[in-house]
């Protein structure tokens, strides 16, 4: 019998691979995906979250442990848990070597990367590096990987693990047999669900304008993180943790791909000028604060618009202080022409962005910080960044939410052991999405998803490769 047995293909469960075979472990991965999609969301990423006392390689400055929790605290607004908060910090200040040991490089941020050079370490060749590199160290150091290998249910006795069932299926038109997979130990690390519209609609539910938002969501990563197991879990009793409507949301290009944008589908130009919905209303500060810290409110934001759709407008003085995105925006020489091109109602577009002009007070423009540039007497105000939108040519976005990840998933402890009525299973251990809820109640700090999920994957699997091997 395999000694320990691991359920996904991204980042969580390739840590988990990786130091559970270290340990001496016979190790199994399955992933759900065709070996050209392996690698779940963690092929998008680009970087992780390090905690770090003085300069590191391509670390500036330090980030001490306390920044680093009081960064997290403020974006969970306290929903979170300080020992296994902190458990990952103190990880993330460790665990490149272990990376690199694995074929991960890293390099400094280029520039337009939300400025986060001090903070956040970058892969080299970005997260498909990072899980390509990761795959050839497992296959050299003996781990079996078996693709198309979607489980879709779980033996579980007592609170222990049994076995992994994996339904008949077709892959390149073979039809291959069901299976069931016995362990003595497993690690489920199979994303969060944000992939499975139909569960993301009964947690969105309608809304007041008798509208299922989630249907108009676009989905930032992988098709293959549907939570078949995270729903199958929390049926069989497994202690759950997290709210399913919180996940990390972007407003991200409408013209964006259902699945698999990735990041280059970000339109970064909101602060530069103004937001309005489908109706050409304003409805948030566009101005809040710097991009970075704000970028991942706005899909949730764009979700409660009618119709879930937003337009970020900007005119020609924004060009050149943001990254462009991958497709060039509406572009029209006057606003009734953009109105019109983005098929917004033409009259209260123009009224809209009228009062918007007027109130813009002078000041000196620096988009490097928050500047004196505000408005007044328009609601909502910007509060900086504020010029008016009125040189042409200008340049109108469609926005839609994109859902990066979702953060309800079961509970765990500092051994990332699975929970039945708050008892730890002996052999069922968890990782990354499926357990970033323990951490991350809400909000989002760049880099710190793959924080979470190489400090518990590589938990989980020194921790199943223990338990397997009887130490
Ligand atoms: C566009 C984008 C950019 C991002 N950028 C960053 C970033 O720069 N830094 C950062 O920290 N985070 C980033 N994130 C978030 C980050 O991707 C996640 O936090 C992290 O990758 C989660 O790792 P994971 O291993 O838990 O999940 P995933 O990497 O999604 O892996 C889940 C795996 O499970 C497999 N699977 C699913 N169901 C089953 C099943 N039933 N049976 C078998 N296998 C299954 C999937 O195929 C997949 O391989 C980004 C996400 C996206 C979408």
């Amino acid at each position: 019998m395999i000694d320990v047995l691991i359920i996904g293909g991204g980042n969580a469960a390739l840590c988990a691979a990786l130091m559970a075979r270290e340990a001496g472990a016979s190790v199994m991965l399955l992933e759900a995906s065709p070996r050209e999609w392996r690698g779940g969301n963690s092929q998008h990423t680009r970087n992780l979250r390090c905690m770090h006392d003085a300069p590191q390689d391509v670390l500036v400055d330090a980030y001490p442990e306390e920044e680093y929790w009081q960064d997290l605290l403020k974006v969970t607004g306290g929903n979170t848990n300080e020992e296994l908060a902190r458990l990952v910090i103190r990880e993330s200040s460790s665990c490149r070597d272990w990376m690199r040991q694995h074929g991960v490089h890293f390099q400094p941020p280029l520039s337009g990367a939300l400025h986060v050079a001090r903070t956040n370490a970058f892969f080299m060749g970005g997260g498909k590096a990072l899980v390509n590199a990761y795959y050839r160290s497992a296959e050299q150091l003996g781990v079996q990987i078996r693709y198309n290998t979607p489980v879709e249910d779980l033996e579980i006795q007592d609170g222990r693990f049994i076995a992994a069932l994996v339904p008949e299926r077709e892959v390149d038109g073979t039809r291959l047999p069901a299976e069931r997979i016995e362990a003595k130990s497993c690690v489920l690390a199979a994303g969060g669900f944000e992939s499975n519209r139909e569960w993301l609609r009964e947690a969105w539910g309608q809304n007041e304008r008798g509208e299922y938002p989630s249907d108009n969501f676009l989905i930032r990563g992988t098709r293959f993180n549907k939570g078949t197991l995270l729903k199958r879990m929390i049926d069989l009793g497994a202690d759950s943790i997290g709210d399913p409507t919180q996940a990390h949301m972007v407003a991200i290009d409408a013209r964006a791909p259902l699945y698999d944008g990735g990041i280059c589908t970000r339109i970064d130009c909101v602060s530069l000028g103004v937001v309005v919905n489908k109706e050409g209303e304003r409805f948030y500060d566009e101005g809040e604060d710097f991009w970075p810290k704000r970028y991942a409110i706005w899909g949730r934001l764009v979700a409660q618009q009618p119709g879930q759709v937003g337009y970020s407008i900007i005119d020609s003085k924004a060009v050149g202080n943001f990254m462009p995105p991958v497709f060039p925006g509406t572009k029209a020489d006057s606003l009734e022409e953009l109105a019109d091109q983005l098929n917004l109602p033409r009259e209260t577009f123009t009224r809209t962005l009228q009062d918007y002009n007027q109130a813009c007070r002078p000041g000196t423009f620096n988009h490097t910080e928050l500047d004196d540039c505000i408005t007044e007497g328009v609601t909502p105000a910007k509060t900086h960044w504020a010029r008016p939108i009125d040189t042409p040519p200008f340049y109108g976005y469609a926005l839609r939410p994109g859902v990066t990840f979702t953060y309800l998933g079961l509970k765990t402890d500092d051994t990332a052991a699975v929970h039945f009525d708050e008892q730890r299973s002996d052999n069922l251990f968890v990782a990354g999405e499926m357990m970033a809820g323990n951490v991350l109640g809400k909000g989002y700090t760049a880099g710190v998803g793959m924080s979470i999920g190489t400090a518990f994957g590589r938990i989980a699997g020194r921790n199943a490769a223990s338990y397997s091997m009887g130490k």
